[in-house]
């Protein structure tokens, strides 16, 4: 056992340092990295269920110029974020993301993921304002993802950062909806226009009445409350029919199109579909 040196001991494992090693590397990597040139974004289309219509692109990080392989957003994010990288790698990924969505046909909404450490460590009120001014972007057109995390701690700061973002005309989704710490009272304190209902309900809603009438309940107290609803990761056509049947407003997912970079979301964009 060895000491952490508050007081306490722990048992030596030599796979956590590999992984505490790791996380170390990537850290610098990240700090060093040259966002244009190691960073890109890929776009996954957002369909609306009664138009049939691709209505917005969600832009999702990705890093193929990291030095050490393969790394997912899953493991480099929450480095940036807990460093607070994500301050200037999150303004990246907005200025970027406005930028291609002015360029895509069809006058499509940018959906852009934020972190908590984006309100709390960063302006991210500024950010916004200062980005939508230099892309030239319809603050209409710009939809900001946000989890339920950066609600719980229930601060006036973010009360009032994102009540200011509202008020530039800019519209407030609620991530990986159903998971976590899921309170409905944030649907009514905050400005929220739409609720993205977590992948892990509708990955089993073919083969789960309980997922189902969970799904269902979601989309009918949003409603209830003009919120917007929004199923991600649908696969398969059986999901997409039962997700139709709730009365879901929109679908995101692999049946459709994974991330994509920007050059072929365009195509995908342009050509006209059969859904
Ligand atoms: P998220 O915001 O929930 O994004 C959706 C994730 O689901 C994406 O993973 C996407 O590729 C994946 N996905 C989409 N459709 C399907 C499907 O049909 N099946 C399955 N199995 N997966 C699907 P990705 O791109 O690996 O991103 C993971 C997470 O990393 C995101 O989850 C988000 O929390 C975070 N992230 C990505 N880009 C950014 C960013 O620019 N800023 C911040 N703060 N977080 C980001
Ligand atoms: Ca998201
Ligand atoms: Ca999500
Ligand atoms: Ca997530």
């Amino acid at each position: 056992a060895k000491s952490d040196g508050r007081g306490t001991y722990q048992f030596y494992k030599p796979e956590m340092d590999d992984r505490l090693q790791r996380r170390r590397m990537l850290e610098l990597d990240l700090r060093a990295a040259d966002f244009d040139k190691e960073f890109e974004l890929a776009f996954q289309p957002i369909i609306n269920l009664q138009s049939k219509a691709v209505t917005a692109v969600e832009a999702l990080l990705r890093w193929p110029g990291c030095q050490r392989g393969h790394v997912t957003p899953d493991e480099f994010i929450p480095i940036a974020e807990s460093t607070g990288l994500i301050v200037q790698l999150g303004a990246w990924v907005l200025e970027g993301a406005c930028r291609q969505a002015m360029s895509l046909p069809g006058k499509v909404n940018v959906a852009v993921n934020l972190s908590p450490s984006q309100f709390r460590r960063g302006n991210i009120v500024d950010t916004v304002s200062t980005v939508l001014a230099m892309t030239g972007l319809p603050a209409e057109r710009l939809e900001l993802e946000i989890t339920e995390s950066l609600l719980l701690d229930d601060s006036k700061e973010t009360l009032l950062a994102l009540n200011r973002l509202h008020a530039l005309g800019v519209l407030i989704s609620l991530d990986d909806f159903g998971t976590g710490y899921s309170s409905l009272s944030y649907l009514r304190n905050f400005p929220v226009d739409k609720v993205k209902i977590d992948r892990s309900f509708i990955a089993e809603i073919a083969g789960n009445r309980d997922h189902m009438a969970i799904v269902s309940a979601i989309v009918n107290l949003a409603h209830a409350l003009e919120i917007t609803t929004i199923a991600e990761g649908v696969e398969t056509e059986e999901q997409l029919l039962i997700v139709r049947a709730t009365g879901c407003d929109a679908v995101q997912g692999h049946f459709f199109s994974a991330p994509k970079p920007a050059a072929q979301i365009r195509k995908y964009l342009e050509k006209p579909h059969d859904r």
